[in-house]
Formats: C-alpha cells, sequence, structure tokens
C-alpha cells in the first residue's frame, strides 16, 4: 500500500535559490514548519555551506532527511538520467558556473535532492495547490530580477533538452526605445527590455514604476509580447504572473490587453481569451511551495523503492 503521509521521523526540505535570495524551509511528516530561512545569493560554494548549516541545526534528534526539492534559477541541466542533473551552467552570476548544488546537497546531506528550475516549480505550485487550481495545463511567469516562464501540465514541469528560456525570447522594440538592453547576452530579449534592473535603469534613481506610466505601458507591450508568445507555444489554460515588477498597479491588465493586441483577431482557446486567463499568483514564493511539492514526491519514490526492494527480497 503507497504510503501518502510522510513516516513521523522523516522530515522534508524546500530550498529556491534566486538572483538576490535563498530560501530555505524544512517541515516535519505532517507539513508543519519546523524551520525557515533566508540568505542574500553568495557563490555556490556559499550556497551549499549555508544550507547544509540550516539543515544540520533544524532537524530534530532521531529525524531523517527523506527528500529535498530545489527550486533554482539556472540555466541548468534538468535531465535526471544524465550524470550532470543539476549542473550550472554559463551565467553572468558570479561563482556558478560549472558548479552543481543538487550533487553537492545530496552529497553533503546523504539524502535524494531533486531539481527543477524556479519557474517549472513555481508553475507545479500554482497548478496544484494555488490559482491554477481546477487547470490541467498552467504557465507561471516571473517579472523581477530575471523574467521566466515555466509550464505544469498535471502536475508534472515541461522540460525539453533543458528547461525553457522564455525570457530571452527576441520582441520588437518599440519606436524610439534605444535604453541599452540589461541581458549580458541579447540586445534585444524581453529580460533586457522588461525584467526589474531593465525597468530601473529607464526610471533613474527616485522613481517607482507607477510614478512613471511612460516606462509602465512600454513595460506592458514588451510583457504582453512574451505573454503571447506563451500562449502561441504552450496553449496553456491559465498564465500566473508573480515576481516584484507584476505589483505594480494596474500593469496585469495592460499586460492583458497587449497579449491580446498582440494575437489579433486569430481564433484562440475561448478561456485564453476571457480576462480570468491571466491571473496573479496566490503564493509570495510559489518557487519554494514548488520545491516542497519536489521534496514530497521525490522521497515519496525513494520510500516506494524501498519497500519494493523489501517485497522482492521477503520473496526470495
Ligand atoms: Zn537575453
Amino acid at each position: 500500500v503507497a504510503q501518502l503521509m510522510q513516516p513521523q521521523n522523516e522530515v522534508l526540505a524546500a530550498i529556491e535559490t534566486g538572483g538576490t535570495k535563498i530560501l530555505a524551509r524544512l517541515v516535519d511528516g505532517s507539513g508543519a514548519t519546523l524551520a525557515e530561512d533566508r540568505w542574500a545569493t553568495g557563490d555556490a560554494a556559499d550556497a551549499a555551506d549555508v544550507l547544509t548549516a540550516f539543515v544540520g541545526a533544524s532537524i530534530p534528534r532521531g529525524a531523517r532527511l527523506g527528500g529535498v526539492g530545489l527550486a533554482a534559477f539556472g540555466p541548468l541541466v534538468l535531465d535526471p538520467l544524465s550524470p550532470d542533473c543539476g549542473l550550472m551552467l554559463k551565467t553572468p552570476k558570479p561563482g556558478w558556473t560549472g558548479s552543481n548544488l543538487r550533487a553537492e546537497l545530496s552529497r553533503r546531506l546523504d539524502a535524494p535532492v531533486t531539481v527543477q528550475s524556479d519557474v517549472n516549480a513555481a508553475a507545479i505550485a500554482e497548478q496544484r495547490l494555488g490559482a491554477g487550481r481546477g487547470h490541467r495545463s498552467v504557465a507561471y511567469v516571473t517579472v523581477g530580477t530575471g523574467i521566466g516562464a515555466g509550464l505544469c501540465v498535471d502536475g508534472r514541469p515541461f522540460c525539453g533538452a533543458m528547461h525553457p528560456e522564455l525570457g530571452h525570447i527576441p520582441v520588437p522594440r518599440l519606436p524610439g526605445d534605444v535604453s541599452p538592453s540589461a541581458c549580458p547576452f541579447h540586445t534585444d530579449c524581453v529580460t533586457g527590455l522588461a525584467s526589474g534592473p531593465a525597468l530601473r535603469r529607464r526610471l533613474g534613481a527616485h522613481s517607482a514604476l507607477q510614478d512613471d506610466p511612460q516606462t509602465q505601458a512600454l513595460a506592458a507591450a514588451y510583457l504582453g509580447d512574451l505573454a503571447a508568445t506563451v500562449m502561441l507555444a504552450w496553449s496553456p489554460q491559465l498564465i500566473v504572473w508573480g515576481g516584484g515588477v507584476m505589483a505594480t498597479k494596474g500593469l496585469l491588465e495592460q499586460v492583458r490587453r497587449a497579449c491580446a493586441a498582440r494575437i489579433g483577431e486569430m481564433g484562440v482557446a475561448p478561456e485564453s481569451a476571457s480576462r480570468a486567463f491571466h491571473a496573479s499568483a496566490a503564493f509570495a514564493h510559489a518557487g519554494l511551495e514548488g520545491a516542497l511539492l519536489l521534496a514530497h514526491d521525490v522521497s515519496a519514490q525513494v520510500s516506494k523503492g524501498r519497500s519494493a526492494c523489501a517485497a522482492s527480497g521477503a520473496r526470495r
């Protein structure tokens, strides 16, 4: 019989690594939080140190770590069958290129660690438990320090050779927009033109996005292009928006209109033409919630494997 609850002496850890901060939570078998902490993002070696110390200090006496879910910024190798699963590819973040936090934590914590892109993990949380509940296919788009998009279909994330990197799709520049790109790789991608750092550069030091309607309209146009691409490529039943920039008053509605304008008169699923197609995230830290679901899944898989081994041993 499959075990639905964690065994009482087993705890789970969820981790989200972001461009500016790292979040971690440890929960017991009933899902209750035992400890939660956050740190400024340093390099990969720092992250392994603080996370190992956090788990070591928070785990109750007699309990064992059943699984760890890691929701991570990328670009990452995510193929679970690859010996490089968890490997960080070329990134401008100092001290991360070539690191493998998944493998390092698995070794140090002696527990199964499963990794997903931060936005795929967020999509999992929003589809299973959040704003996307009741929809089979949910895309999650974050607009903050970076821009990223993930997809969850029937509880499972969408990956190919890697994970989607829709934050780097090229978007046509609006007439007169000559602001330099904030992306180190591209001159005209949506991250370069509409991420938090790109918008800060446009605003100058003392202005917020809602105080500058022109810049907000420009951001909405570029994000509308991204939304149209998500819709055309994945055809999700819902797009959930998260990240600090999307908290700007009125922005979601402007993005919805820009997306509809970009799609034009083309025939689309009726739900994607509705106002409710674009929703705000239910979770403040959807990536961390997704990481917890992943930790639960990997722990259940491992104990299922263990009981299958025990059963086959008993038959012999
Ligand atoms: Zn880019």
